[in-house]
């Protein structure tokens, strides 16, 4: 016991049992409130910034698609960037969609730009420019920047040293010295952006869902369990058991959320966004979220679904990649089940 090795497998043991038993006095619908409540309270709140109008700062036509920049808020006294793209059409309201983008130089890197905001004609990299794959199915999708990431990196960090990846890590340490995570503020960011695409005349406010991937699959699924008005959700390079993936791994900071396991592992997380439409897409070579906890979580997650009567609108592909989006099937089923 000199190591800590299997004291803490057992501190894991001791969490997961626990969950069991606590599901076996629960009722489903009580213990699905319950956990709901419990993620709000560990990702932490943000004072909400309800007069605050939205600004148009650019609009830019694309091959096929508008896309335009806006300045929203979340919170008083911070303002973020948001790319909307929006699908030449006709007939009526656009499905919407919610994408978040994991760690990169930020939401440049999936609408088809480079981090100076240039068009990138080049081939796209791990995020496949997927917001523009989404507009050119013909949905509305709005693409924020998340804090710490590109334009969006703190100006303490890029003091330090212009060519900083992210600010990750001094944005989670000075939140969670105040009992707020990062994840916390992204995700109240994620359900502003998802409130303005929603207010949008261009937008079927009934008929929008949400894709994320990586870090923005993080910020994806808790955005869907704390807005029930998401529809359907694409996860992408992220579904999991924490066990094998930012436990087994070296994950960023950012991953981590005090003391979420000891209400859930990930996949009964994620299943809290159960009967609603739900992809699960992952790359059968990716080091950091590996093939077998995605095929544990899907097991878990699929048992969900079934219990809730559900089975068929939780669907799966594990494509032959790394770290990184697919799409091959992804994008059509959002596209379709945003249809419906
Ligand atoms: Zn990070």
């Amino acid at each position: 016991m000199w190591n800590g090795d299997s004291w803490l497998a057992g501190l894991y043991e001791e969490a997961v049992s626990r969950h069991s038993r606590e599901a076996e006095t629960e009722s489903p619908l009580e213990r699905k409130r319950r956990l709901r409540e419990a993620l709000r309270e560990a990702i932490g709140s943000f004072e909400p910034n309800p007069g605050f109008e939205p600004r148009l700062l650019e609009r830019v036509v694309c091959d096929g698609y508008v896309r335009e920049r806006i300045e929203l808020s979340a919170t008083p006294g911070l303002t973020f960037g948001a790319y909307v793209l929006l699908p030449e059409h006709t007939n009526g309201p656009l499905p919407g969609v919610l994408a978040l983008h994991g760690h990169g130089y930020g939401s440049r890197e999936i609408v088809g730009l480079l981090a100076d905001g240039s068009p990138d004609v080049g081939a796209p990299g791990i995020h496949g420019h997927f917001a523009v794959q989404l507009a050119k199915r013909g949905m509305a999708v709005i693409a924020p920047d998340v804090i710490g990431f590109g334009e969006r990196r703190l100006l303490a960090d890029l003091a330090d040293n212009p060519d900083t990846p992210n600010s990750c890590f001094r944005l989670s340490t000075e939140l969670l010295m105040l009992g707020k995570t990062l994840t916390g503020l992204r995700v109240a960011e994620s359900l502003c952006a998802f409130a303005y695409l929603a207010s949008r005349p261009e937008v079927d406010e009934a008929r929008i869902g949400t894709m994320g991937f990586s870090g923005g699959g993080l910020l994806a699924y808790a955005t869907s369990v704390l807005e029930p008005a998401v529809r359907a959700t694409v996860l992408t390079g992220f579904a999991n058991t924490f066990k094998d993936s930012i436990l087994a791994v070296r994950h960023c900071i950012d991953n981590y959320t005090p003391g979420i396991l000891l209400h859930a592992e990930l996949p009964e997380l994620i299943g809290l966004i159960a009967p609603r439409p739900l992809f699960l897409e992952s790359g059968d070579r990716d080091p950091i979220f590996p093939v077998e906890g995605f095929r544990r979580a899907v097991a878990t997650i699929k048992e969900i679904y079934a219990e809730e009567g559900a089975g068929d609108r939780v669907a799966v592909d594990l494509f032959p990649g790394a770290h990184e989006i697919s799409g091959r099937k992804s994008y059509d089923w959002l596209k379709e089940t945003l249809s419906e």
